[in-house]
């Protein structure tokens, strides 16, 4: 055998050479995979029947290498026997290549039919592939709170691609310039594949058994929990392998699903919408497809593990039960993040009065940091971010002062806390001073292997909402239920504090306690209902909760607005060498399209503009994809969309150059931004979670000009998700 070549074996079992290393693997799965059964055990009283996963997380995966290795072989004799009851890939692709043609006025309801008689098939007969393949169609490997990405840039795809397809770089750029897309040029030049061995030494010759979902999503596993030096080689090993297996539609979407984007159109919206079609059919109508996907949804933002919420739909359609029980067999647990209620932006002091017109409302401080979930079960401490990632690595300071936190509350209180869950926000504090400090201190703090001993910027906790107490769930309890819970259990300390509130509903003591909040370095307040609509609801952006923020009062916004960074212009002058401008666009939610909204340079430090010129230009792409819809915009360079920012604008136009919103508008123009300025980088936030097209052009309607002209162009309600 070659010096560097991996052993048949290894390279099929996806394991390595390193056997020091493997074993050091296997202590941490180990222990991993009792934290798990740990947390299974704790999990809430009211939930007895909870689903438990029966599949394995992905740390487990390299665990069952030899159950693989066995199969693999196995598999090398087969042809097309599916003998693991998995839907065969090419089933799958057959449905997406039809959705892709989907084009015109009723092609949304087309691809949920599509998508929807594909979800009927799969539940009757291969139901444990449910999770698969929404995982596939999401483009992740798993739930997010456990689940690590891909971790494969797109210059590593495209060098897959070459050597599957057997093509030089050179080829493959002016290809991809040709057709925009990395998985149209696999499957062109799949087609002139001819043998599979052609490329590689160490992929096996003969007849090959079909693909499989479950085979795809083990691969995908394998390739996420890769870490290390030589972690690069393996992936891509793993993944030319696959490749290789794959026909010329097949490879088209693996390219794409890799690429985080399937491009035939499917939000996570017409996802779940074809989904509670399926379930509509399964069912024959018992409940109608509008209910079923609230019922959906709402079990979703409680639960974020799909393994064990795609577990419970399938045992609720074996038992013919209710499936509205679906929201109660799914209820929040510790040690699985809960989607966290948001706030809709609000323009001043009166919008809010007439918001809560006949609903009493408390008011608290807008914090400004990281929202921050705590987690507490079987004497462990976990905490989770905005969306829904494990943070708890990032925080040990944290973790030590919620111990001492949990200690001091139950010795005062003399009170047992076995479990609970704390919605809060994470805010840089000055110690010495019992100050609140700048956001921008926070993200100054490193995310990966943090030492205790060298923390110099400090975080307090401000904790505005208890969630679980005990075992026992309170979501469904008024806010001011839950506060007496909070303050009665817990004791505040200097770094966890509650969040400070007025329940006032006089305008004069509201002002004073926004300028109050403002002073203290806070952004605003936010105004929640406090009795009657003040149940916690996961995952929702509604007017029982609304912002108030400083900047806003009084202008027709409300709010800032976060983008997406997908192309820019190079810099001159003082900004030579960087980039100079950003092209900013919102998030198509519709057709998981990314519209143009700007193109900006303003209001960033030169400290920032080096960060995002090392950032962005890690992610380049060669030609913007075909779900950039850029319209007149003629950027220097285009970007992976990944980096969200946030800025603030004046207000919003109709553009003849940009494409935000342009199917909603009615001569089919796009809005634009306005002196836009540069606030910050979201960390926290995914290129999914930017701003909407729809949230553009609700901001646009909004404005009181455009109001007073009576010009709307979307109905005001986007409430209904649906
Ligand atoms: P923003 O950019 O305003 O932070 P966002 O999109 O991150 O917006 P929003 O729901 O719009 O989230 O604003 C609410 C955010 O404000 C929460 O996610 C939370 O992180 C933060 N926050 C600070 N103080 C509070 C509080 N007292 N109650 C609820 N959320 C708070």
């Amino acid at each position: 055998m070659k010096k560097n070549q991996i052993s048949l074996d290894s390279f099929l079992t996806g394991k390595t050479l390193n056997t020091k290393k493997d074993d050091k693997t296997k202590n941490t799965q180990q222990s991993e995979k009792k934290q798990k059964i740990e947390q299974d055990k704790s999990q809430p009283k009211t939930d007895k029947k909870s689903y438990k996963r029966d599949t394995p997380p992905e740390d487990e995966i390299s665990n069952n290498s030899q159950i693989e290795k066995k199969d693999k072989i196995k598999n090398s004799q087969q042809t097309s026997n599916n003998t693991e009851n998995s839907i065969l890939f090419r089933d799958i692709v057959d449905v997406l290549l039809k959705v892709e043609t989907c084009k015109g006025e009723n092609s949304k309801d087309a691809v949920k039919e599509l998508l929807s008689n594909l979800f009927v098939n799969i539940i009757n007969n291969y139901s444990a592939d449910l999770p698969k393949i929404y995982y596939f169609l999401s483009s992740k490997v798993g739930p997010e709170y456990i689940s690590p990405e891909f971790g494969i840039g797109e210059g590593i795809l495209e060098k897959i691609v070459g050597k599957v397809i057997g093509i030089s770089d050179k080829i493959l750029k002016e290809k991809l310039i040709e057709t925009g897309d990395l998985g149209t040029v696999a499957s062109e030049g799949k087609k002139n594949v001819k043998t599979m061995d052609a490329f590689s030494n160490f992929i096996k010759v003969g007849p090959q058994k079909k693909l499989t979902i479950s085979q795809i999503m083990k691969v995908y596993k394998n390739v996420a929990v890769k870490k290390g030096k030589s972690s690069q080689d393996e992936k891509i090993k793993l993944l030319c392998d696959l490749m290789f297996k794959a026909d010329k539609d097949e490879i088209k979407f693996l390219v794409r699903s890799l690429q985080k984007s399937l491009k035939i159109g499917a939000s996570f919206k017409t996802i779940l919408s074809a989904f509670s079609r399926a379930i509509t059919k399964i069912l024959k109508n018992k409940t109608d497809e509008k209910e079923i996907y609230r019922i959906l949804l709402a079990s979703k933002n409680q639960l974020s593990d799909e393994d064990i919420f795609f577990g419970h739909i399938i045992e609720l359609i074996q038992k013919k039960t209710n499936f509205s029980e679906l929201i109660d067999l799914c209820q929040i647990r510790c040690g699985i993040p809960v989607n966290p209620q948001l706030a809709r932006p609000t323009t001043g002091i009166k919008v809010i009065f007439d918001r809560f017109a006949d609903t009493p409302f408390t008011c608290e401080y807008k914090y400004d940091g990281f929202r921050g979930q705590i987690h507490y079960y079987n004497k462990k401490t976990q905490i989770f971010s905005r969306n829904l990632e494990d943070m708890t690595e990032t925080y040990p300071d944290v973790v030590e002062f919620i111990n001492n936190f949990i200690k001091e509350s139950a010795e005062k209180n003399n009170k047992q806390l076995n479990s609970f869950i704390l919605d809060c926000e994470m805010v840089a504090y000055d110690k010495k001073n019992d100050k609140i400090l700048p956001f921008q201190q926070l993200t100054t703090r490193s995310r990966k292997n943090v030492d205790l001993a060298t923390i110099t910027i400090h975080v307090c906790m401000f904790c505005f909402d208890i969630l679980l107490l005990n075992d026992e769930i309170l979501i469904n309890k008024t806010l001011r239920e839950r506060r007496k819970y909070l303050y009665s259990t817990f004791t505040e300390s200097q770094y966890i504090q509650f969040a400070k509130h007025l329940d006032s509903g006089d305008a004069q003591e509201m002002e004073n306690f926004m300028t109050e909040s403002v002073s203290s370095g806070c952004e605003g307040l936010i105004v929640k209902a406090i009795d009657k609509n003040s149940e916690y609801m996961p995952g929702q952006r509604n007017f029982n909760w609304l912002k108030l923020k400083k900047d806003y009062l009084d202008t027709s916004l409300g709010d800032s607005i976060d983008l997406v960074i997908i192309g820019a212009q190079y810099g001159k002058g003082k900004r030579k060498g960087l980039y100079g401008s950003f092209l900013l666009a919102c998030y198509n939610d519709d057709n998981e399209t990314y519209e143009t909204v700007t193109m900006t340079g303003g209001g960033l430090k030169d400290a920032e503009l080096d960060e995002l010129y090392n950032k962005l230009k890690e992610i380049i792409l060669p030609q913007a994809p075909s779900n950039y819809k850029l319209g007149k915009a003629e950027p220097d360079v285009i970007f992976e969309a990944k980096i969200v920012i946030e800025v603030k604008t004046a207000d919003l136009s109709i553009s003849p150059i940009y494409t935000a919103g342009y199917d909603l508008t009615p001569d089919h123009r796009g809005v634009s931004l306005r002196f836009p300025r540069f606030q910050r980088i979201r960390e926290d936030k995914k290129p999914h979670e930017a701003c909407t097209s729809e949230e553009i052009v609700k901001l646009y309607n909004n404005q009181a000009s455009i109001n007073k002209n009576n010009k709307s162009f979307v109905s005001n309600d986007i409430d209904d998700l649906y």
